[in-house]
C-alpha cells in the first residue's frame, strides 16, 4: 500500500549500516516523495539516494549547522512541507545529530513519524548471545572528562551495556574497562553487515589481548555482559533487592 506523504511532517529514517539492502520499502517511498532530505553528510546519503535512483533535493543538516538550519527546517514544516532526516548510518538521533531537530519540530506543532530500519546497536546486541531483555546503550565514552566516572558506572551495570567505540580507541577502552570490572564476557561486533564483518567474543581481557595482536579496523560496536546483581547492589546501596525476574 503506497503511504500518502503527510504534509508538515518530519520524518525521521533510518538508512543502511554498511550494506546498502538493509532499508526498507517505506524509507525508500518516504525518501523518494518528501519535498526535502535533511542529510548529515549530503555526499553519503547521494550515494545511496542514486542507488535506488531518488532524486529528492538534500541540504545538509550536521552538529555545526543545526542552529542555522533548524529553523529554516521548521519554517518549511510549519508552511505544510515535508521534510525527512537521515544520518550517514543508521537511525538519526543515535550517536547522531536529530534530537534538536525533532524537539524544535514537536515544539512547533509539527508532526514527527519515526521510519524504522538499521542501528548498529541492535544489530550487535542480537548476535552477541549476551542477554538481550535488559541492556544500556552508552553510546561514545567520553575521551577525558567524566571518563573515569562513566566506566565506575559500567562495571556496576548488572544490564548488558552496548558501546560504540573507534579503532584507535578500542585498545585503551578495553584496558579501561578490563581494569574496572574484572573478567566479564564481550563481544567485539566489527564491520556489521559489511564485506568484513566480524564477532569477536570472549572475556574482556580476552578481547585486548586480541586486539593488541591483531589491532580491528573499521567501525565497532562493543557489547558488555552486565555484573552480577548482588555486586550491583552492593555498589548501588540497593542489597535489598528482592525481585524474583530471571536476571
Ligand atoms: N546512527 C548510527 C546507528 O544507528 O547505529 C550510529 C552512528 S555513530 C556516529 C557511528 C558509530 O556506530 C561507529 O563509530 C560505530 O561505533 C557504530 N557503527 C556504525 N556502523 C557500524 C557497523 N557497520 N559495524 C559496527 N559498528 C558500527
Amino acid at each position: 500500500m503506497t503511504e500518502t506523504i503527510q504534509p508538515g511532517t518530519l520524518y525521521v529514517v533510518s538508512t543502511p549500516i554498511g550494506n546498502l539492502g538493509d532499508i526498507t520499502h517505506r524509507a525508500l517511498h518516504i525518501l523518494g516523495n518528501v519535498d526535502v532530505i535533511a542529510a548529515e553528510d549530503t555526499r553519503t546519503s547521494r550515494v545511496l539516494l542514486d542507488h535506488y535512483g531518488i532524486t529528492t533535493p538534500l541540504v545538509s543538516y550536521f552538529l555545526q549547522n543545526e542552529l542555522r538550519r533548524i529553523p529554516e527546517l521548521v519554517q518549511r514544516l510549519k508552511t505544510g512541507g515535508s521534510v525527512a532526516v537521515v544520518s550517514d548510518a543508521g537511525t538519526p538521533g543515535i550517536s547522531d545529530p536529530a534530537f534538536a531537530l525533532v524537539r524544535a519540530a514537536l515544539q512547533e506543532g509539527a508532526q514527527v513519524i519515526s521510519v524504522p530500519g538499521a542501528s548498529a546497536m541492535l544489530t550487535a546486541l542480537v548476535a552477541s548471545g549476551l542477554p538481550t531483555e535488559r541492556f544500556v546503550f552508552e553510546g561514545f565514552l567520553p575521551h577525558k572528562k567524566g571518563r573515569k566516572t562513566r566506566i565506575g558506572q559500567i562495571a556496576g551495570e548488572p544490564r548488558t551495556v552496548v558501546l560504540y567505540e573507534s579503532p584507535h580507541r578500542i585498545e585503551r577502552t578495553l584496558g579501561d574497562l578490563a581494569e574496572a570490572m574484572g573478567d566479564r564476557r564481550a563481544v567485539l561486533a566489527r564491520e556489521l553487515t559489511k564485506k568484513f564483518e566480524e564477532m569477536r567474543r570472549g572475556t574482556v581481557s580476552e578481547l585486548l589481548d586480541g586486539v593488541r595482536n591483531a589491532p580491528p579496523r573499521g567501525e565497532i560496536v562493543l557489547v558488555i555482559e552486565g555484573c552480577d546483581r548482588r555486586q550491583a547492589g552492593a555498589q548501588t546501596d540497593e542489597g535489598e533487592d528482592k525481585e524474583t525476574d530471571h536476571g
